[in-house]
Parts: C-alpha cells; sequence; structure tokens
C-alpha cells in the first residue's frame, strides 16, 4: 500500500502566532483537534499534519527540509537564515505569502537618559538583543561598531541591570519600553508573518495540495479586503451612484417590485465604504445602504 500524501505544516504552539495561524487554517476550511501535550496535529478535512513547535525551531524544520511548510515571523525567519548562512548550513526557502499579521518592528533603544545622537552613538556599546545578526548586519552597514550580547527573553531590563547600554528589540505599541524607561531611537526591520516552503522537491500531488491551499488563502485575503455593498439608488443616477462607490465598474443592477423609479445595486468592493461616500449616495437619492462583510471568496 502507497503513503497516502499529506503535508506537513509547522506552527507556533502557543505564543503570539499561533491564535491566527489556527484561525486563518480554519477559514481554509481545515479542520483540527489540538491536544495541549501532542506535538502533531492531523486535520480531519484537509491533507495536511500540523508541528506545532516553538517559533525560533520552524525555519531550520523547514530549511532542513524536515517539513514542507512554515507559518512564522519575518525576524525569526531572517534572523536563522542569517546564522545558518554564517554555519554554512542549509538557509534557503521558499517564500510563499505574506499573512497580513504578527506586524511589529526590531528597533534600537536606548535608556531616556542616554545622550542618543543617531545610531553612531552606540560605537562601542553593549546591545542586548535576541537577534544578534540582525542587529549585527545593520550596525556593519551603519559602520557602527558595538558589542551584542544574546538574551531569549527580558531584553528591556538589561539595561537597567547594568547588562547592556542599549537594547534591539521588538515593538509593537512601544507600551514595554516606555514601562522600562526605554526610548525607541531606529526601526532596523519591520516583521510581518509569512507561509514559506521547504526548497526539497515535491512530490506533484503534494504541490498541488499546496496550490490549492494558497489558491484558498488568497480567497480568504481577498474576502478579509472586501465588501459587499447593497443599496437602493433612483433609476435615473445609476451611473453617477457606480462612479462613486469604489471598485463597482460593473455593478449589479435588480429592478424593485412596484417601482420603476428605483433599482437595487450590488457591488463588490475591494474597499471599505467610508462614512463620507455613503453620505454623498444618500445625496443622490440612495436609501437601504448596506455594508457587509464577505466570509469566503474565488474569482
Ligand atoms: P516561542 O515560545 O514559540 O519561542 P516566543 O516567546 O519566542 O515564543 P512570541 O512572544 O509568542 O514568541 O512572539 C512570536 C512572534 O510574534 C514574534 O517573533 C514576532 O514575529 C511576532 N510579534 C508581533 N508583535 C510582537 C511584539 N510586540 N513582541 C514580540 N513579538 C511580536
Ligand atoms: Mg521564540
Amino acid at each position: 500500500m502507497t503513503e497516502p500524501t499529506r503535508l506537513t505544516l509547522a506552527i507556533q504552539k502557543s505564543g503570539r502566532l499561533s491564535k491566527e495561524s489556527i484561525h486563518l487554517l480554519k477559514a481554509c476550511g481545515i479542520q483540527f483537534q489540538l491536544h495541549e501535550q501532542r506535538l502533531i496535529a492531523h486535520s480531519t478535512s484537509y491533507p495536511i499534519d500540523l508541528l506545532r513547535v516553538r517559533d525560533d525551531d520552524i525555519p531550520g524544520l523547514v530549511m532542513d527540509g524536515v517539513v514542507d511548510l512554515g507559518i512564522v515571523g519575518e525576524n525569526v525567519l531572517e534572523e536563522a537564515r542569517l546564522e545558518r548562512q554564517q554555519e554554512q548550513r542549509a538557509a534557503s526557502f521558499t517564500a510563499l505569502r505574506q499573512l497580513d499579521f504578527g506586524y511589529c518592528r526590531l528597533s534600537l533603544a536606548v535608556p531616556n537618559e542616554f545622550d542618543y545622537q543617531g545610531v553612531q552613538s552606540l560605537n562601542n556599546k553593549k546591545i542586548a538583543t535576541t537577534y544578534p545578526r540582525l542587529t549585527e548586519a545593520f550596525l556593519r552597514q551603519q559602520g557602527v561598531t558595538a558589542q551584542t550580547v544574546m538574551l531569549t527573553g527580558s531584553v528591556e531590563v538589561a539595561p537597567r541591570a547594568g547588562l547592556a547600554d542599549a537594547i534591539c528589540d521588538l515593538v509593537s505599541t512601544g507600551a514595554t519600553l516606555e514601562a522600562n524607561g526605554l526610548s525607541e531611537q531606529d526601526v532596523i526591520f519591520r516583521s510581518q508573518v509569512k507561509l514559506i516552503q521547504s526548497q526539497t522537491p515535491l512530490p506533484e500531488a503534494k504541490q498541488s495540495l499546496i496550490n490549492k491551499l494558497l489558491d484558498r488563502l488568497d480567497g480568504v485575503q481577498l474576502a478579509k479586503e472586501s465588501k459587499y455593498i447593497m443599496l437602493h439608488a433612483p433609476t435615473k443616477e445609476v451611473q453617477r451612484v457606480a462612479s462613486i462607490l469604489p471598485g463597482a465598474e460593473r455593478p449589479t443592477v435588480l429592478p424593485l417590485s412596484y417601482t420603476d423609479e428605483q433599482v437595487a445595486m450590488h457591488v463588490v468592493s475591494t474597499e471599505n465604504l467610508f462614512w463620507e461616500t455613503m453620505e454623498q449616495l444618500k445625496t443622490l437619492g440612495c436609501s437601504s445602504i448596506l455594508v457587509m462583510p464577505i466570509e469566503k471568496m474565488m474569482r
């Protein structure tokens, strides 16, 4: 008997990326049961097995071809790539999609009392970070010589603890920096989450499963960005209404019962409908204007 074809996808087991990774897979019709203790979750609705690991392990698993796919932040991915390149280990992967979540930036920050006059102020200083290679690459590019101190957690307390003069850490709102008396100075890397694929050649059946998954991901993304707009418009104003609606070159125009003076117009718009546009439509005599989210879409 031949092995059934199944994909393997590494996702973060628990942390900032887990919930959204799972949510996205579910939106693509991939159902599974997660058990706290289990490393692997088999999907019952798509031939895919999820490997649930620490996010730091995901780039290596993909680059070594242990799994077919991975969902991981670009910060972790790029740091792993630089580290593996230095060590002359496999460091390549194929980037499939940006997944539009997990946004953060890797920034240099210094204690509020530090007289920061630009990145040059970090010459000969100690910088605590979980991302030494990204940090060093940036400093090198800026012609700054500084020493990085690797810390895997609590980076923001390093200056106060006397371990470093500055830090290079992930920021999303800046609240953690502020709470620790630090001020953000230079953004060195902007990150979001990516779906990546191993460069190990796959049998056609597996590649077509990946392609089908990508189509579904694109459908989810497109739906997220789109709105379904319905309204009643004066029949004589259909052209003008269509010119105001975003992305409505060819609206569906339907007759209304018991009147010729008004029609119903339906539009799938790739932009949101702002209040100002709705007010403009109302001035043209439109009524019953509805803007609805779309759950799924396929072109
Ligand atoms: P693990 O136990 O899996 O190693 P972790 O503690 O390293 O988890 P998380 O804090 O869960 O990692 O963050 C995972 C990823 O979330 C980060 O690598 C980054 O890509 C993204 N992220 C988004 N916003 C932030 C933020 N404000 N701080 C840290 N990471 C963020
Ligand atoms: Mg981690």
